[in-house]
This record gives C-alpha cells, structure tokens and sequence, in this order.
C-alpha cells in the first residue's frame, strides 16, 4: 500500500474524509484496520510520544477509531456544504461549535529554533487528536480559497485535496495514483479510434 495516500489530501481533515478511498474497483477503509489507523495518525503529526505510548491499550485507540469515524461523517458534511453553498451552513456551523466546546486542551510552551511558541495540546489522546483536526478545518476555511478544494478528476476516484500549485490547475489526488492511469486510458483510447 502507498502510504503517500494518508497525506496526498494536504490538511488533516481532508486526509480523514481520504481515508475511504476506491483501489481496484474495491471500496478500502483506512480506519477498519488499526494498525494502519496508528500509521495514518503517524503521517499526519497528530500524535505526541505520549499518545503514541497511550494507544498501545486497544480500548483507547478502538474508542479513538469510533470517534475519528464520526468525524469523518461530520467531515463528508463540510465538504458537502463547501461543494454546494462555498460555505458552511449555520447547521454545520452549530455542530463544528458543538465539537469544539467539547474537546478540552491545556496550554503549553514549546521551544521551536530560537523561539518559543505558545501551543495547545489536548487533555487526553482523543482530545489531541479531535483538537488538531478541528484546528486544519479552521485554517483551511481561513486560509484556502473554496475553489482549491477538490475532488480528484479521475470518475473512479474519490479523492479530495487541497490545491496549493501555483497555477492552481492540479486535477488528480496525485500524479502516480490517478493521472498518470488516466492519461494511459485516454491514450488506448485515441488508438482505438485510429484502428
Ligand atoms: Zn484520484
């Protein structure tokens, strides 16, 4: 498996909406396999030393999966409301209030170069996880215009990513996953026509 499909989305909640994806014709679910959950936490920073330790007990990282598959619904929800209105609603607005009023987080000093930085970091795993997901659906709304948000081109991909290119023209989830098989299948069928 190419693992490179865990952050090809380029912000964590887009990365949670890609963990089902079609490979083969087959629907794959990133979180029904926790081994590769932990590795999809991994690439996406969303771990300290400390919950990486924490999740070695089942019971935590199982109660985690349950609520990162939730928060992949509410995540399908955003995308939803950012595909038809360019926008969030004031529901899903309530409910992204809700969420957050949830999650409790402390504040710490972390050395950063020469500097230091003021930083959140959640009370338990789970909040320190929910915490940071939330904190990229936030920057994305503030920081990423709505028409750099995207499903990948490919008809049998269902893929979304940011598009941080400079021209803005990205069009697959990535090159080597979708447009590269894409340009293959224009190609045959261009010769199929000649014949
Ligand atoms: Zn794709």
């Amino acid at each position: 498996m190419d693992k490179s499909i865990f952050i090809l989305g380029g912000t964590a909640w887009i990365n949670l909406l890609n963990t089902t994806y079609i490979s083969n014709k087959q629907k794959i679910d990133i979180l029904a396999d926790s081994s590769k959950t932990l590795q999809w936490l991994e690439a996406n920073d969303l771990l300290r030393d400390s919950d990486a330790l924490a999740l070695e007990n089942k019971e935590l990282l199982d109660s985690l999966i349950k609520e990162l598959q939730s928060f992949r619904n509410f995540s399908k929800i955003i995308m939803s409301d950012l595909e038809q209105h360019g926008k969030l609603t004031p529901n899903t607005t309530n409910e992204l209030i809700k969420l957050v009023e949830q999650v409790k987080v402390n504040l710490t000093i972390v050395p950063n170069h020469d500097k230091l930085v003021l930083a959140p970091v959640g009370t338990t795993t789970e909040d320190h996880v929910l915490f940071n997901i939330i904190d990229s659906i936030i920057h994305t709304l503030e920081n990423t215009s709505v028409n750099r948000i995207r499903k990948c081109e490919h008809p049998e991909c269902i893929l979304y990513y940011v598009d941080t290119s400079k021209s803005g023209r990205r069009r697959w989830c990535s090159m080597e996953l979708c447009g590269n098989r894409k340009k293959v299948a224009e190609f045959y069928a261009r010769k199929k026509k000649k014949l």
